[in-house]
């Protein structure tokens, strides 16, 4: 099943009329910004679960902003868009969410003002996105991450993508699943489409938001539930490309990958080479807690369709 529907120039309509014009500002230049949310089907209450919609909204908004957007939109009011659009399709299974924001005006001049912006958004059927979870192995990236001085990376911009994409692409024909990338001053930034975790000593270690990283809803979510539900220490700091060749346990966070274990980097194994105890861990907890089961962590998912009643 793929989609029935889009959110298209500010109202929902059959995914084949959502077709924009080759003439479009952000096609020629890349001048548009998006996000990934999830949704997670429960079969036991059949019922679809937005995981933390209004975070992901907060975000894809303030991407606008830094692109000089002037959106018409509140995260709580897309977040009611995205019910209704999900609604319309009857998903009864896990889905992605793309919500995109972009520069909609037509003709050339590259600039970010003076254009008309506009949002779009669709659904499709989702699973796994590396194909595996648990051992995934790693290259270094000869690339280096854009910086925030020249392509914000904060700001998930479809422009900066080039730099994911070119980052992914030499990771799978050098025969790896993902890539680490440093940023220009060698320092460890993220993967090409998530961020980054280590284990050293029972602390798990992460780059702070100013090394050049989208600031990840997952990896906000990882740091939570590892130190409020887990009791491990989480520190955000500098990590060196050696350090990674030591740590005792290594995953990446993201919407897309989820939390998927890092079992080799550089052909070095990470631990005894399998899925360790505190990822494992942090990984069943998480799945819990997207799908509703967590009562503490109920505020971060979002019912789509109306509960059915209880019969009594
Ligand atoms: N870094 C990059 C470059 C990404 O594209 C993503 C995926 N959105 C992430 C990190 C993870 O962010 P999140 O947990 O919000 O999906």
């Amino acid at each position: 099943m793929s989609s029935r529907f889009a959110f298209f120039e500010g109202q929902i309509v059959p995914i084949e009329q959502a077709k924009i014009s080759i003439t479009t500002h952000a096609l020629n230049y890349g001048t548009a910004a998006f996000g990934g949310v999830r949704g997670y089907w429960n079969p036991d209450e059949k019922q679809l679960y937005l995981f933390r919609p209004l975070d992901h909204f907060t975000r894809l908004l303030n991407s606008g902003r830094l692109l000089m957007m002037k959106l018409p939109y509140t995260p709580e009011q897309l977040t009611e868009l995205l019910i209704e659009l999900l609604r319309r399709e009857e998903f009864q299974e896990n889905v992605y969410v793309r919500p995109l924001v972009y520069k909609a005006s037509e003709g050339i001049g590259v600039r970010l003002h003076d254009l008309r912006d506009e949002l779009s958004m669709f659904a499709v059927p989702y699973g796994s996105y590396l194909g595996k979870e648990d051992g995934i192995r790693v290259g270094l990236s000869s690339w280096r991450r854009v910086d925030d001085n020249a392509i914000p990376a904060r700001g998930k911009l479809t422009g900066a993508y080039v730099n994911s994409a070119l980052i992914k692409t030499e990771a799978v024909l050098n025969g790896y699943d993902e890539a680490l990338v440093l940023s220009d001053d060698g320092h460890i930034s993220e993967g090409s489409a998530a961020n980054f975790f280590m284990v050293r000593n029972g602390t798990v270690i992460t780059p702070p938001v100013s090394a050049n990283v989208l600031e990840g809803i997952t990896r906000r979510t990882v740091m939570t539930l590892l130190s409020d539900e887990l009791g491990i220490p989480v520190i955000e700091r500098e990590i060196d490309r050696t350090e990674v060749y030591m740590a005792d346990e290594a995953f990446f966070s993201g919407t897309g990958v989820q939390i998927a274990a890092i079992t080799e980097v550089d052909r070095r194994v990470i631990g005894n080479g399998a899925t360790g105890p505190i990822v494992n861990k942090v990984r069943d907890l998480f799945f819990e807690v997207v799908q509703g089961k967590v009562e503490k962590y109920r505020e971060w998912v979002q019912p789509v369709y109306v509960a059915e009643r209880e019969t009594a």
